[in-house]
């Protein structure tokens, strides 16, 4: 293939959000998700000399969001995001369902719903082009706080992202990885993967660097949610998880 790959660029924003750009090189069309920082977005694409054409929404959240308007208001570009959700999304103009497509230039996604963070929460997978846009369901090592769903929701969303090829890259939201490895490490004391990975994740920290994206083949290797066996154990990971310290 001669194509060029996708250009994923991650704008830090607030303490420990990821706000993603990305632009088709076939046609220059740029989405950005979950700008919660409109100005922060807005400079990353200037800088860049990119247009955002769209505003791809994973959840209601006001650091998700509250950038919406702003970046509307400056490009005029058009806000994606869950149906389930639309009256929390600021400008919300297409309201996505579960099979959905979303195209971004010559970019497809897929619309998943993977409730359990909050109830109408989706992901939007770019099965071709081998990347996911999680949002607050996984993140690298870890996964969402229940804050609308259950874990029986929150299982089934993680199983299903794990069926995705293994090299598949996956763009949570948040820099949370550090605190998840040492969980992982408390949780899973004799898995080898994730004792490798918390030392890995430690060095990049230490140097400021970033450890998203993953890959599904490393979750599956080392994130305890997404290796959890059932419902009930996925549960008492998630109550222990919000208390560890
Ligand atoms: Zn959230």
């Amino acid at each position: 293939m001669s194509t060029a790959a996708p250009e994923i660029v991650a704008v830090p924003a607030f303490s420990d959000n990821y706000i993603w750009l990305l632009r088709d090189p076939a046609s220059g069309a740029v989405a950005v998700v979950d700008p919660g920082d409109g100005t922060a977005a807005l400079r990353a694409a200037e800088e860049r000399g990119w247009r955002i054409g769209q505003v791809l929404t994973t959840h209601w959240h006001p650091d998700h969001t509250g950038g919406n308007l702003q970046v509307k208001e400056a490009t005029g570009c058009t806000i994606h995001g869950p149906a389930a959700e639309r009256d929390r999304i600021p400008g919300i103009d297409e309201e996505l369902r579960e099979g959905d497509r979303v195209r971004v230039g010559q970019l497809e996604a897929e619309v998943w719903e993977v409730p359990g963070h909050t109830l109408g929460h989706i992901a939007f997978v770019f099965r071709e082009a081998g990347f996911a846009f999680v949002g607050d369901t996984l993140f690298v090592m870890g996964c969402g706080r229940l804050f609308e769903g259950t874990p029986a929701q929150m299982h089934a969303s993680l199983q299903r992202l794990g069926t995705l090829g293994a090299d598949t890259r996956l763009y949570c939201a948040h820099e949370y990885t550090l605190g998840n490895a040492r969980f992982a490490a408390h949780a899973e004391p004799d898995n080898i993967a994730v004792r490798t990975r918390l030392t890995q994740v430690e060095a990049l920290r230490d140097a400021g660097a970033m450890t998203v994206p993953t890959t599904v083949a490393e979750e599956w290797a080392t994130n305890p949610f997404l290796r959890a066996k059932d419902v009930q154990e996925l549960g008492s990971l998630r109550q222990a998880k919000d208390s560890f310290r």
